[in-house]
């Protein structure tokens, strides 16, 4: 009996699969197609100061599909890392996001903000990363200090030398760097004592229960500690209610991010849709 329904659950799972296989395949087709239509677009997120003045912005990559409607990069993000097309896609995004530096560059009130983007681990390792960010800086022109690449702690699991070498490369170019959703990975702190790290961000699962969870509290409380011994900024992702930002700003938090201060939205040219952006 116990065997009947072993075989039943297993051949539903293998049905379960075979279509996430076709449905996988035709993901990825249709991703070729967005990268070479328009389909591809950047939404930005702010990051504001203590007084909420956006500093920066996080560029997001969304997918609008014709047939699915919006696809989360949470989705199609692992699925071009699979197949390669993670490189195309993410240079395009610093193409792109390199050329928005040069444009604020010529306006006073917004030459003084940076850019932070998504770096895929596998983007990261290619061969020609550091040639292809320092010729993106060259073609647009934007200044690379105002660059700031997000960076994973799976990044350092791999392989940390060459994770390592890239980064100082880069960081000779002036270009910035942020440990994205820090303390979700699973390596060791010592990797921070010997990387160009600027930034670390607080990951939004920490910051949810900042008010109720104590131990959510003593983790913050001690990555913005970390971040200030180790002369490093910090950001909080994900911030929600006002509760939250108080209490992040009386623990010493001087950088925000979350639906508090605005939902990724794209920029649209001349009317600017985010809240608190200099216009
Ligand atoms: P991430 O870099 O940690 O980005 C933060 C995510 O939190 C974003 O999800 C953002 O929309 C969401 N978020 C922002 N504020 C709040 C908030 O207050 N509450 C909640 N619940 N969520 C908030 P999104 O846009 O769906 O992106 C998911 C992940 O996809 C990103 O996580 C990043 O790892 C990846 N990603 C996005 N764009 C790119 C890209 O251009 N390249 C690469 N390689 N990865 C990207
Ligand atoms: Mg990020
Ligand atoms: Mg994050
Ligand atoms: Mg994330």
């Amino acid at each position: 009996e116990a065997k009947r329904e072993g075989g039943a659950a297993l051949r539903f799972f293998d049905h379960a699969m075979q279509a996430s296989v076709t449905e996988r395949a035709h993901l990825e087709a249709d991703l070729d197609r967005a990268l070479e239509g328009s389909e591809l677009r950047l939404f930005y997120q702010p990051q504001v100061d203590t007084t909420g003045v956006t500093v920066g912005l996080e560029v997001l990559l969304r997918w609008e599909h014709p047939v699915r409607g919006m696809v989360s990069p949470g989705v199609f993000i692992p699925l071009a890392e699979e197949s390669g097309r993670i490189v195309a896609i993410g240079g395009w995004v610093l193409e792109s996001a390199c050329q928005q530096l040069a444009q604020w560059a010529e306006q006073p009130r917004r030459r003084d903000l940076t850019i932070s983007v998504n770096v895929s681990p596998v983007q990261f390792r290619q061969a020609g990363f550091v040639d292809s960010v320092r010729e993106i800086l060259a073609r647009s022109g934007a200044d690379p200090r105002h660059l700031v690449l997000e960076v994973t702690e799976s990044l350092f699991l791999q392989d940390p030398e060459q994770a390592r070498d890239t980064m100082l490369a880069l960081s000779a170019l002036g270009v910035r760097f942020a440990l994205d959703d820090f303390g979700t990975g699973y390596s060791s702190l010592g990797y921070l004592k010997r990387l160009p790290l600027d930034e670390l961000k607080i990951d939004q699962s920490f910051v949810r229960d900042l008010l109720e969870s104590s131990a959510d509290a003593a983790i913050v409380e001690t990555i913005i500690a970390l971040a200030d011994r180790l002369g490093m900024r910090v950001i909080a992702e994900g911030v929600e209610t006002e509760e939250q930002a108080n209490w992040l700003r009386e623990h010493g938090c001087r950088r925000f991010q979350g639906y508090l201060y605005a939902r990724p939205a794209p920029l649209v040219s001349g009317k600017e849709a985010l809240p608190g952006f200099p216009s």
